[in-house]
């Protein structure tokens, strides 16, 4: 199946928010580095999955409803043995929703220079509209962030990297690395080009991105759909 008969199945069946699991499979596809991940629904296949994968691994419930996990508790990190991996499936289990629960088994990923949000809103006026900021307190709390209409061209995404003030983190600050920018202008274009050719798309969030020195990977991503009637 392609990735708009997917999205296009999904909106038909009036699923609006996609799990991380399923937005990071459509990542993939477009070329993204996402963490390894495969959904689960038993220990047994759990166990076997994280030896499969390697520890350390990072396990967290998928479900329609739980869309902030970390705020339900549902991300468990560094998860190291197969008595971890118990213990995690049976905490995550217990928390409460009315869909189906998978469990996302996935590599943890090293720690990066910095983590990295990029997205894309719907501007009413202007149509789809691009987001690239740095993670953490960063965006939160300083809203340091740049934006521009898509499509965009490469010049447009190596702007907006540069013009956030949280820059210098990318460039070598301090003794560390610099961050491998041509990988997040690529990140840019991609996303970019896959919302102007799929219009049911309403929204996007990879939070975060972990950026290295070569290359990067999205460790969470939400992919949100135009409602029918929009
Ligand atoms: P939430 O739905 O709360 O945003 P996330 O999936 O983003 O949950 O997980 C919360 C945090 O855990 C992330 O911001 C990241 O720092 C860390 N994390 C999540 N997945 C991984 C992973 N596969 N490897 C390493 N760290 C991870
Ligand atoms: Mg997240």
């Amino acid at each position: 199946m392609s990735i708009s008969d997917i999205l296009k199945q999904k909106a038909g069946a009036g699923q609006k928010v996609l799990t991380e699991y399923e937005s990071k499979e459509i990542l993939r596809k477009i070329g993204i580095p996402i963490t390894d991940q495969k959904l689960t629904s038993n220990k047994e296949e759990t166990i076997s999955v994280a030896e499969e994968i390697g520890f350390p691994v990072v396990m967290k419930l998928m479900a329609e409803d739980v869309v902030h996990k970390s705020d339900m508790g549902a991300v468990k990190l560094n998860i190291k043995t197969n008595e971890e991996v118990e213990q995690a499936f049976d905490d995550l289990m217990k928390i409460p929703s009315e869909a189906e629960k998978k469990i996302s088994v996935q590599k943890m990923a090293k720690e990066p220079i910095t983590e990295l949000i990029i997205g894309m809103t719907t501007d009413p006026q202007f149509g789809p509209a691009l987001m690239f900021g740095i993670g953490g307190i960063l965006v939160e709390l300083l809203e340091d962030v740049s934006f521009r209409i898509a499509p965009i061209t490469e010049y447009d995404a190596k702007e907006m990297i540069r013009e956030i003030k949280g820059f210098p983190l990318l460039d070598g600050f301090r003794g560390k690395p610099k961050a491998d920018i041509d990988a997040i202008v690529d990140t840019l274009m991609k996303i970019s080009e896959f919302v102007i050719e799929n219009e049911e798309i309403y929204e996007m969030d990879l939070n975060p991105v972990f950026i290295y020195e070569d290359g990067l990977v999205c460790v969470d991503a939400r992919i949100i759909l135009k409602s029918e009637n929009k």
